[in-house]
């Protein structure tokens, strides 16, 4: 199946739908979403809290089986795939950035972002570098040594960013990354997602309830209570 101009999406769900069961009530977080996300795009899955937009990054991410329905990472249908092998995708193709930056509290910037290359089998010199070259993208070569106490918020999210880039994935599934960040630096972390598609070839999905990253996105999407909807800007 192809996207708009023949391009095949890098990622596909179909008809997804996800239902949590809260002991007799059942919560319908997801009703039958279906959408292409294009390679080297930037999509942003915006909606109000409690709409969907976590659930839905989980199941894209493989960290959450849908109740039915389909995620197609390229070629491969990664809702049927084993935790071992859901384990090695996510390693090898996809990159996460957290609402809370998630950063180990006692780790430098620069051991924070060579976490995930850790499990991948790069020598040591290999992970040296990409972790130099993942600071040096952000702009935080000066803080390599610092600790997440030892900086401000908008800088943790930069070494977040970086340790997304480091393992330079295909994808990178960010949810709510400026979500406690004030507008300003919001901005500056939107702007260099932004630059990651544009310069590294990379594609962003980022999760948000923020208007402002409606403005950088390529395409749009709107989660209203569980249903997705096209947003034209
Ligand atoms: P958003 O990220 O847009 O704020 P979520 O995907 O987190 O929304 O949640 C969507 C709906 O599913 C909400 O009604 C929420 O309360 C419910 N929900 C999310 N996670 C769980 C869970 N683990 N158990 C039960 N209900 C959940
Ligand atoms: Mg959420």
């Amino acid at each position: 199946m192809s996207g708009l101009e023949g391009v095949k999406p890098i990622m596909r769900v179909r008809e997804l739908a996800r239902a949590y069961t809260m002991g007799e009530a059942q919560v319908l977080a997801l009703k039958g979403v279906s959408l292409d996300i294009l390679p080297g795009e930037m999509t942003a899955i915006i909606g109000r809290s409690g709409s969907g937009k976590t659930t839905m990054l989980n199941l894209m991410a493989g960290l959450d089986r849908p109740t039915s329905g389909e995620v197609w990472f390229r070629d491969q249908r990664i809702d049927l795939l084993n935790e071992r092998d859901l384990l090695k995708l996510r390693q090898d193709h996809f990159g996460f950035v957290f609402q809370s930056f998630g950063l180990l509290p006692l780790l430098s910037a620069a051991e924070n972002i060579g976490i995930p290359l850790r499990v991948r089998q790069f020598t040591r010199a290999e992970r040296e570098q990409r972790v130099q070259e993942a600071l040096e993208w952000v702009g935080l070569t000066k803080r390599s040594k610092h600790r997440p106490y030892e900086m401000s918020g908008g800088e943790q999210q930069r070494v977040g960013l970086a340790r997304a880039l480091a393992s330079q994935p295909e994808l990178i599934l960010a949810d709510e990354p400026t979500g406690q960040l004030d507008s300003k630096i919001g901005r500056q972390i939107i702007s260099l997602l932004r630059r990651i598609v544009q310069e590294r070839g990379m594609t962003v999905v980022v999760i948000t309830h923020d208007p402002q990253t409606i403005a950088e996105a390529d395409t749009i999407y709107e989660l209203r209570d569980g249903a997705l909807f096209d947003s034209q800007q």
